[in-house]
């Protein structure tokens, strides 16, 4: 029987459950979770292998990691990682991994975001089916009323990570002006930007003549920039 070595690891979000296959991270989990068992026995059974509790390289490296995720030292894991789920699971956990760092999405968006904006409760499923927490950010996730949602981890644990990476996130404004124009879409969707002088918010990959740096204003959500009485730009269609 193949082993999938396993190591429980205190930290301040919780007990975490870390587990490792063929050097790669299948599980990063809330070792007290609902869904633990069934969890645990999707990645048992997909890998045909039992637990065993023992450490090695890459549970190492995700100690590591995950130490310096919590304290605002690290924006992204850098450890291969073992998906163990069907396609639809793991074209939802890769759209996962795409939201930036002090970024939040939706499940909606998500949907929209692998090409199947009907599937919005199987994104649900999916994104609480995920097994590798923080490394697979579904704590980005919130609901479209700006609520929190759930959270496999606890909703107190959520708005701790989510306070985390929007207090070190974050672009200031004039890293975000910077953005503007680059062509780098990384953050479409994310910010918005609004034009003082024209009444027009575009992404900010724009290609549009860009605005002069005192003349622009942020918004978070396209619909905080309609109530401010702009439009939408029609290079961009933000
Ligand atoms: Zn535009």
């Amino acid at each position: 029987m193949n082993q999938i070595n396993i190591q429980y690891y205190k930290t301040k979000i919780g007990e975490l459950i870390l587990g490792s296959f063929d050097d790669r991270l299948c599980l990063l989990d809330f070792r007290y979770r609902k869904m633990r068992t069934a969890v645990d026995n999707r990645v048992k059974i997909g890998l045909g292998a039992n637990f065993l509790e023992q450490n090695d390289a890459t549970l190492t490296k995700a100690k590591e990691q995950i130490d310096e995720y919590l304290t605002g030292n690290r924006k992204e894991f850098d450890i291969p990682l073992l998906m163990i789920g069907t396609d639809f699971q793991k074209s939802v956990w890769n759209a996962l991994i795409k939201i930036p760092y002090g970024a939040t999405s939706t499940y909606l968006q998500l949907a929209k975001n692998i090409n199947n904006a009907k599937a919005v409760r199987a994104v649900a499923g999916a994104n609480g089916a995920n097994a590798i927490a923080l490394a697979i950010p579904c704590h980005r996730i919130i609901n479209s009323n700006g609520e929190l949602g759930g959270y496999g981890g606890g909703l107190s644990v959520k708005k701790r990570l989510l306070k985390l990476e929007q207090r070190n996130c974050a672009l200031s404004d004039d890293e975000k002006y910077e953005f503007i124009g680059s062509k780098d879409t990384k953050y479409d969707g994310y910010f918005f930007t609004a034009v003082k002088t024209t009444m027009i918010y575009c992404l900010p990959s724009c290609s549009a003549k860009k605005p002069k740096r005192e003349n622009v204003i942020f918004y978070n959500t396209t619909n905080e920039a309609i109530e401010n009485g702009y439009r939408a730009c029609k290079v961009c269609k933000p």
